[in-house]
């Protein structure tokens, strides 16, 4: 079909385009009462030190529609950022977190850090700071355990915000991490300007180590580098002995992926805790 609006531009619309619009339609209008319907939730991610023993978690959101089924984070949340959503979903997954912690910390089964994917509209936009005060100004314990991912691509759109709010956030105890770090254009001196403390390599990088030497480079450069402006490196989607071992060789500092465990419910996480704080039986 083509479509005439004004003037001399045409624009082509395929069958394809035109369902997707309708899937983004349709999603935006289910996803405004996810939250008051309980169809968000929370599942936790262990991520492992060179050991292969948990020290942090990543949060990742679901979305369980009562008759869509699950819709993948990857769908739902370009959704959001587009309709605004991604602000009232936002402050949920905050506080859902903090509250997790809470529970987690009460039971003694809270990982060093555990991080929230902060998307780059509201990281650069949103009162992050402020509403992140507010929550943890009812646990005080738990400023020194949280931990935001942002994207290189969100960094460093607005390098100056950026910096002023991963300041202010360091300043509560809040440590930032560059996420799917490779994945965008940007390059280490940029990131070399933001005060984050760790970086994680995207999984592109990871799937085919330690097979294809040229990401071999790439990875063994980055933790190298990283580790030369003082950051510490994470690597995204490990899946095989393989890449584990390759990565512990080029010095990379913590792993995650399903070869350690797969995003999962809160109590499993705190059972691997505990199963690793047990003493072991000789
Ligand atoms: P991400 O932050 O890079 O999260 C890592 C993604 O890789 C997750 O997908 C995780 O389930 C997946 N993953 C972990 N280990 C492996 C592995 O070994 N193999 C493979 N194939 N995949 C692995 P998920 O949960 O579907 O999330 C996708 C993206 O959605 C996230 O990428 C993040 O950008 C976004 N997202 C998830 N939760 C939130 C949230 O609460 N807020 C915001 N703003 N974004 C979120
Ligand atoms: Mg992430
Ligand atoms: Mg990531
Ligand atoms: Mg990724």
């Amino acid at each position: 079909a083509v479509q005439h609006n004004g003037g001399n531009a045409v624009c082509f619309y395929t069958p394809e385009m035109a369902a997707a619009a309708t899937r983004r339609m349709m999603l935006t209008m289910h996803l405004n009462h996810a939250i008051d319907r309980n169809e968000l939730r929370l599942v936790y991610q262990p991520i492992v030190d060179s050991q292969g023993r948990v020290r942090s978690a990543e949060a990742l959101l679901r979305w369980d529609h009562h008759a869509l089924g699950p819709v993948s984070p990857g769908e739902f949340i370009p959704v959001a950022e587009e309709s605004g959503l991604i602000v009232p979903i936002t402050d949920w997954v905050l506080s859902t977190a903090i509250a997790q912690m809470a529970r987690w910390e009460k039971e003694g089964t809270l990982p060093d850090r555990v991080f929230l994917n902060i998307s780059g509209q509201q990281f650069l936009r949103g009162n992050l700071t402020g509403r992140l005060a507010e929550l943890l100004d009812g646990h005080p314990s738990l400023r020194g355990h949280l931990g935001l991912e942002i994207t290189e691509q969100a960094a460093v759109r607005d390098l100056t915000v950026a910096v002023r709010t991963l300041g202010e956030l360091a300043e509560l105890g809040i440590q930032a991490a560059i996420d799917d770090f490779g994945s965008g254009y940007s390059s280490l001196s940029y990131v070399q300007q933001l005060p984050v403390a760790k970086l994680k390599i995207d999984r592109a990088f990871v799937i085919d180590v330690p097979e294809n030497p040229k990401n071999n480079a790439l990875v063994r450069a980055a933790v190298g580098m990283a580790h030369g402006l003082g950051l510490t490196t994470v690597a995204e989607g490990v899946e095989t002995a393989e890449q584990r071992d390759f990565l512990v060789s080029v010095g990379c500092d913590m792993m995650q992926g399903y070869l350690f465990g797969r995003p999962m419910m809160p109590d499993a996480l705190a059972d691997m805790l505990r199963a690793q704080a047990a003493p072991t039986v000789a």
